[in-house]
């Protein structure tokens, strides 16, 4: 099976600005009493898990184990913010979801730095968790931000499922998701629509796109069967 992972924050979707600080604001003061957002630290493509215990220690709080609720909340504030403010869904995004998932021999994921909780809010959003939900358990398929630390981790817990014919492609907006696809050995198809602009994200792959509107998308599925 080809599975392609994809990526959730400025790769499908955008989040309209100031949501993720203040919902991760109502987060640090109803779980651990403390006055901080993550955008107190560099975030840019890091894991919820990561981004938490590296903002509290930023406060000066140090924390060994985030405790579930952590999470929950900062996902079910996040929703509610959502409900009257909803993300952006970056171009072409919606055609190139729709091609995959119509493709037999390929396996939609999530590989993201997004709690499930928070991952299933901002999918919400965009009308596009359907994508990635088993039809029966209804469970969203990947791997997700409060399973490491470290992103590129991720990758490790999805070849640790692996069997031996699979192939993966990773879809990311980042520069720690090239870094990742690279220490791994995985295809990447890369979109600048986040911080990392084409030039900088053509050090890793020349599959660089600006973004998958103006029918690119159609390249970049071509692009994921020919792989
Ligand atoms: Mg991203």
């Amino acid at each position: 099976m080809k599975f392609v992972l994809v990526d959730i924050d400025e790769t499908m979707i955008s989040v309209p600005k100031g949501i993720n600080a203040a919902s991760s604001a109502v987060m640090f003061e109803r779980v651990f009493g403390v006055s901080a957002h993550e955008e107190l630290i560099d975030n840019v493509g890091k894991t919820e898990q990561g981004i938490i215990k590296e903002v509290l220690h930023k406060v000066g709080v140090e924390i060994i184990t985030i405790p579930q609720k952590a999470y929950k909340v900062w996902g079910e504030v996040t929703d509610q913010m959502l409900k009257t403010n909803p993300v952006r869904i970056l171009p072409g995004m919606l055609e190139f979801l729709d091609a995959l998932k119509n493709n037999k021999e390929i396996c939609l994921t999530l590989l993201t730095g997004n709690s499930p909780w928070r991952a299933e809010a901002k999918l919400q959003s965009a009308h596009f968790d359907s994508y990635f939900k088993d039809p029966d358990t209804k469970v969203l398929s990947g791997v997700f931000g409060d399973m490491t630390a470290k992103r590129d981790e991720l990758f490790d817990l999805i070849k640790q499922k692996a069997q031996p014919n699979d192939t993966f492609v990773i879809v990311d907006d980042s520069l720690i998701g090239a870094k990742m696809a690279k220490k791994h050995g995985a295809h990447m198809i890369m979109v600048a629509t986040g911080k990392a602009t084409g030039e900088e994200l053509r050090a890793y792959t020349p599959n660089v796109f600006p973004d998958f509107g103006e029918e690119r998308w159609k390249s970049a599925v071509s692009l994921i069967e020919r792989l």
